[in-house]
């Protein structure tokens, strides 16, 4: 029986650790809700330290036992391929999952499965092209060269926005290149994790190689990272959870790889189809309800479009359609969380406090069919100035907050005036403009009349308090290997013992 067939009411789901499922240690599960009603779904093993230790042991007995250490890597890359085939088989299935998790809409879920297929195609590609270099040195004798290595066991922390993206964005290179991994899924979102390890097991990666510790972040995730046996963290989710992750990892000298929030400019020049514009930014930041940390969640339009773009884009907004996220005409689902809902009125009401003004949105939908679930209108605060509390926070929900500006030099002093640093967007027919704010803004990803188009092919990842670490292309492959030096000599001479060779 799959686990989409358990997935029924009030089912139990275990950790899976060394290719079983298994009950948690303490006997604890975790109650998962569905956010169109709020009612509970499904429950999650509530792991502990004891579990997480399981997985790690799984883990490190996995990276040195010859079925995967002395895999070749033309086999590894064909077990990643047919991890993508049984991906693509079961794409509706992972779609239905996670909506019913996080409340993501239908439509935007199958897009991501359907991309999610050859991302693990792209990864699997790397696993027969890591590879050293030669070094040429000042002996002649001496054969100098460097071996590219898997890291180790890869511990990750995944969030509850979009889980199997955000995941596959990591998994499918450390596979590739060999390491073994634990995760751990949020509290929120442990569902569509676990369905995932059924089908590594079923594509035949070896037991231990890949191990899920369903729990929550005080518990199981720190005891993931203050554990000796990792090699490496990887974690997507706020910069305060990132901070104190860091700190925790430090301690075993673990290195991370940090993709946290953001503030992001998204910028709107007067030569440019308003509409277009409009489109453009509401995509930026309404789209997943705003739940991506890549969110345009600051808006700044040249002065003389400021009133023309800012009526347009409230007329914008109040046409989104809200709805249930399997409705194929809905445009904005729920909130994922019920504490989420809260911190989104909140941020609003901070914003009217603050003397901004609401142009649209700003409350829940009064719908009869809508109440019960956690759904938020799309909310658009105008007159906004930096130095307010919801332009400065990250809230991680549909609010855009919009200002003018005059000129380009206030324009960058706006745009960096912020902790974050993860993505950036503008709108202008003028590209030596364009090109100007590109290398002066401080983000990771900077978007020219287009916003949130991802790809893992391309290096992403943030400045500043957006974390550290490239995801996607060729970068990851640094990221999720170690790089060993070796040195022969095949002079055959015998050497003074205390004399370090230099030439
Ligand atoms: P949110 O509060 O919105 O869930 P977080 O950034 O705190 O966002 O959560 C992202 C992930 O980090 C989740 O898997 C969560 O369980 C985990 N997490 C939270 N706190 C900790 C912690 N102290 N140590 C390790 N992981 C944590």
């Amino acid at each position: 029986m799959t686990l989409t067939e358990r997935m029924i009411e009030g089912a139990r789901l275990n950790h899976f650790i060394n290719g079983k499922r298994t009950a948690p240690r303490s006997g604890q599960y975790l109650q998962s809700f569905d956010p169109t009603t709020g009612q509970p779904w499904y429950e999650a093993a509530d792991g502990d330290a004891a579990d997480v230790d399981a997985a790690v042991q799984a883990a490190q007995a996995a990276l040195v036992d010859p079925a995967w250490r002395r895999m070749t890597q033309s086999a590894r890359g064909k077990l990643v391929r047919r991890l993508a085939e049984l991906v693509a088989r079961d794409a509706d299935t992972l779609a239905r999952i996670e909506m019913r998790d996080n409340g993501k809409l239908l439509r935007e879920m199958q897009a991501q499965l359907g991309a999610m297929p050859d991302t693990y195609h792209y990864f699997a590609g790397m696993a027969d092209k890591l590879q050293g270099e030669t070094i040429p040195v000042n002996k002649l004798d001496m054969l100098n060269f460097t071996l590219r290595e898997p890291l180790g066991v890869i511990g990750m922390i995944t969030p509850w926005n979009s889980p199997l993206m955000l995941l596959t964005g990591t998994l499918a290179p450390c596979l590739a290149i060999g390491n073994t991994v634990v995760i751990k899924p949020s509290e929120h979102t442990s569902a569509s994790t676990l369905a995932l390890a059924e089908l590594i097991q079923e594509a035949g990666f070896p037991d231990g190689v890949v191990n899920v510790v369903t729990g929550h972040g005080k518990t199981a995730g720190e005891a993931l990272t203050r554990h000796p046996g990792i090699a490496k963290i990887v974690f997507t989710g706020s910069t305060a959870t990132g901070r104190r992750i860091a700190t925790n990892a430090a301690g075993n000298l673990v290195p991370c790889q940090m993709e946290l929030g953001g503030k992001s400019p998204h910028v709107v020049f007067d030569d440019v189809d308003l509409d277009r514009a409009v489109n453009g930014v509401v995509a930026g930041v309404f789209a997943a309800g705003g739940q991506t940390c890549i969110a345009g969640s600051r808006c700044f339009v040249e002065a003389r479009v400021y009133r023309d773009f800012i009526e347009r884009l409230a007329d914008r907004a109040k046409r989104v359609r809200i709805g249930h996220p399997a409705d194929e005409a809905t445009e904005l689902g729920p909130l994922a969380l019920a504490a989420q809902l809260e911190k989104v009125e909140t941020y609003v009401s901070y914003g009217v406090a603050d003397g901004a003004k609401i142009a649209a949105g700003g409350r829940r939908p009064q719908d009869e069919a809508l109440v019960r679930g956690w759904y938020f209108e799309p909310t658009v605060l105008v007159d906004a100035k930096n130095e307010m509390r919801f332009m400065r926070d990250e809230i991680f929900g549909p609010v855009v907050g919009v200002m003018p500006f005059r000129d380009e030099d206030e324009l960058i002093r706006l745009a960096n005036d912020t902790h974050y640093g993860l993505a950036a967007g503008i709108w202008t027919q003028n590209i030596d403009r364009a090109m100007r704010f590109a290398r002066n803004v401080d983000a990771g990803t900077v978007w020219i009349n287009t916003y949130r188009s991802a790809a893992y092919m391309s290096p992403s990842g943030g400045f500043k308090e957006s974390g550290y670490g490239k995801r996607g292309g060729f970068e990851v492959m640094r990221e999720f290997s170690r790089l060993k030096n070796v040195v022969i000599d095949h002079s055959g001479a015998t050497q003074d013992p205390f004399v370090i060779r230099l030439r």
